[in-house]
């Protein structure tokens, strides 16, 4: 495995992949992986010639009172492991690679973002819809893999990556879970035993919206009240950010239950902000 951080070295390899007619998949992550991470690393070799992985913990995605300082890093294992899920290219720049001196230019999605983690986080998908084009311009990708439990992340790439008519085609992966439910998370090391305890929950109440529609229930708010209800009572120690019923493709809220719905969710457990999502499908089985 190849460990790169200079962008136009990056650039250099992989534009003479893509000329060479390889498919080529590029998995983007702030590192400190986890098995959510390594699948998206296996559907890329299984499904590319050559896989990158990008490491870049970007600071321009996190808020001034937010954790990119104390964020998890661990080059070394992160190294190992991408190593033995079989990755081409590690690319693992510096802030300052990626933003040079006198950086302006900004690329942002602000119709999708208007909700959701982009309502409590100003500025967030604007920060991660800069990287992604940068880092999609650098690997120039047959394919670019993210992870559905970053559920509003992804449909707003795949909205930039349509809207700029980019090359790559934008996979969409399932959330890989710990056994009780609760997402994988590079996050989840900052909770306690007593958060850990109840963070499963979050699922947990996911779970049982998906049920009460399947059931028949087909209004937004009346999911989003029982969803509220059960994390106050399961999730004493929780603050919730949000629970929101949206248009899996606008992420934007809706009323009444159609297919396609999905059920988000953001909580706070201690130092930890954890979100998780749900796809509603309606009237399934009642
Ligand atoms: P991160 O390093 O947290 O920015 O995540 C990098 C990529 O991995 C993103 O596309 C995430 O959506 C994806 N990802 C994170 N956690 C999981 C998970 N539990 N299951 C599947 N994909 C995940």
């Amino acid at each position: 495995m190849e460990i790169i951080e200079d962008p136009k070295e990056f650039q250099r390899i992989c534009f003479a992949d893509r000329c060479g007619g390889l498919a080529t998949a590029l998995v983007p992550t702030m590192g400190f992986f986890h098995d959510g991470h390594l699948a998206l690393m296996e559907w890329a070799r299984e499904n590319a010639n050559k896989v990158y992985v990008s490491l870049f913990v970007n600071p321009a995605q996190f808020g001034p009172a937010e954790d990119f300082e104390s964020y998890p890093r661990d080059m070394e294992r992160d190294t190992l492991l991408a190593e033995m899920a079989g990755v081409d290219v590690l690319f693992a720049p510096r802030p300052e690679d990626i933003y040079g001196p006198g950086h302006a230019t900004v690329v942002d999605a602000p119709a999708l973002a208007e909700y959701l983690c982009g309502a409590s986080r100003p500025g967030h998908f604007k920060g991660v819809c800069t990287v992604v084009a940068i880092l999609l311009n650098l690997a120039l990708p047959t394919y670019a893999v993210f992870g559905e439990k970053d559920r509003q992340q992804l449909a707003i790439v795949k909205r930039m990556a349509r809207d700029l008519h980019l090359p790559a085609e934008i996979v969409g992966r399932p959330t890989v879970r710990e056994a009780d439910g609760l997402a994988m998370s590079s996050r989840n090391v900052y909770l306690t035993s007593v958060e850990r305890a109840q963070a499963w929950h979050i699922q947990e109440g996911l779970r049982r919206a998906r049920e009460q529609v399947e059931r028949g229930e087909d209004k937004a708010d009346e999911i989003e009240r029982d969803l509220m209800n059960y994390y106050r009572d399961n999730i004493p120690e929780g603050v919730v950010d949000y629970v929101q019923v949206v248009d899996g493709e606008t992420m934007r809220p809706i009323k009444k239950i159609k297919p396609g719905a999905v059920a988000a969710a953001a909580v706070s457990l201690g130092k930890a902000r954890l979100i998780d999502n749900i796809t509603l499908t309606p009237g399934k089985s009642g």
